[in-house]
């Protein structure tokens, strides 16, 4: 909101440096911010590096910034979420990994494996299986939230181990799930990517903490959370210091029954619209079928997904959580295919990829 005296509470503001700015003079402006009690954080975008202003509980007014050599111009970020919004930073986040991967902007990542580690012959077989048909990270959950606490709760540090011995045998990324700040650091000294689950998809003080650290953080939305809601959890994680998230469209719950979850195609597009974060869709949990994964997943790539999450399993009968939405390697590998003929076909007629 915006008062007569200036810019007040909660808005944020963004200090738009011209293109020509120096570091010196983009330093210059952080101090300035800085000295007047405020937070700032340098935005630096293909064309131009961006100072956003946050913390100001007390009215600022841009013309303590506009006279400062190299701004170009002082906007108010009117969204409720700042430092993650397209109106802080106009093009996409693209995340680059050791591996040589990227995710974000114009790249597709497929991330598979099955819900749960459960021993080292079945995270390895299927590290190979999903590697060999595409995918690029290996996901597997060690630390399990599950609904009841006489399930299989995972194998915790023996399953990161086994993680860390995929990641060596395969090359592929580790994306695997941290339940709370106590494991935080373990977990992330073996993980490529944190994975927040939707059971904790706003627990500030897990969101702070996954943002005072430096791996990459694949937030999930929670089951009754809007998509505001989500834009202010990842919020959390970039005001914490971790410009790395990526955001998981996972099904909400509503009235229905018949599928485990109700994927929401429409967030995928909103997020893509309102965030420069990356975008990644998880079919598996959004129906909770294996035999309606394939389709969403479709779906969720050609809607514009970032890249996507996907349960495989080497026998999901046996799988010790979540096999029925799990897809066999057959399957998974067809649908690696049909998802890259799907890709060819939206770069020659989608105008909007
Ligand atoms: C999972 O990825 O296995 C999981 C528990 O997902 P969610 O947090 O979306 O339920
Ligand atoms: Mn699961």
């Amino acid at each position: 909101m915006t008062s007569k005296r200036g810019l007040i509470l909660e808005d944020a503001m963004l200090i738009v440096m011209k293109p020509s700015a120096s570091p010196e003079e983009i330093g210059a402006v952080i101090t300035r911010v800085k000295d007047l009690g405020f937070e700032a954080k340098a935005i630096p975008g293909a064309q131009r590096t961006a100072v956003a202003v946050t913390g100001n509980h007390g009215a600022v007014s841009a013309d303590k910034f506009e006279s400062l050599k190299g701004v170009k111009s002082v906007v108010r970020v009117s969204a409720p979420f700042k430092l993650v919004s397209r109106e802080v930073k106009p093009e996409d986040t693209v995340i680059s990994f050791a591996s040589g991967v990227a995710l974000g902007g114009d790249n597709f990542q497929v991330m598979a494996g099955p819900c749960s580690v459960e021993s080292e012959e079945q995270i390895l077989t299927t590290a190979k299986i999903v590697r060999d048909a595409g995918a690029s990270f290996l996901r597997g959950g060690a630390y399990k939230p599950r609904t009841s606490p006489y399930a299989f709760q995972g194998l915790k540090e023996d399953g990161l181990e086994l993680l860390a011995k995929a990641r060596e045998a395969t090359g592929l990324m580790v994306v695997t799930e941290v339940k709370d700040t106590e494991t935080l650091p373990l977990v992330a000294s073996y993980a490529d990517v944190l994975q927040i689950g939707a059971r904790n998809c706003q627990n500030y003080s897990l969101l702070e903490a996954a943002g005072r650290q430096d791996k990459p953080v694949m937030l999930k939305r929670g089951m009754s959370t809007t998509i505001k809601e989500l834009l202010m959890a990842a919020e959390y994680v970039v005001n914490a210091g971790n410009p790395n998230v990526i955001l998981c469209e996972r099904g909400i719950r509503t009235f229905e029954t018949m599928t485990r979850n109700t994927f929401d195609l429409g967030a995928i597009h909103m997020l893509k619209r309102l965030t420069h974060l990356p975008v990644i869709a998880d079919p598996s949990h959004g129906i909770g079928l294996w035999h309606g994964v394939p389709a969403l997943a479709r779906a969720a790539t050609v809607a514009g997904a970032h890249g996507l999450i996907v349960e495989v399993h080497p026998n999901p009968a046996d799988a010790w959580s979540d096999g029925p939405q799990s897809l066999k390697p057959e399957r998974f590998s067809q649908l690696m295919r049909e998802l890259k003929a799907l890709r060819e076909v939206m770069h020659e007629v989608v105008q909007d990829v």
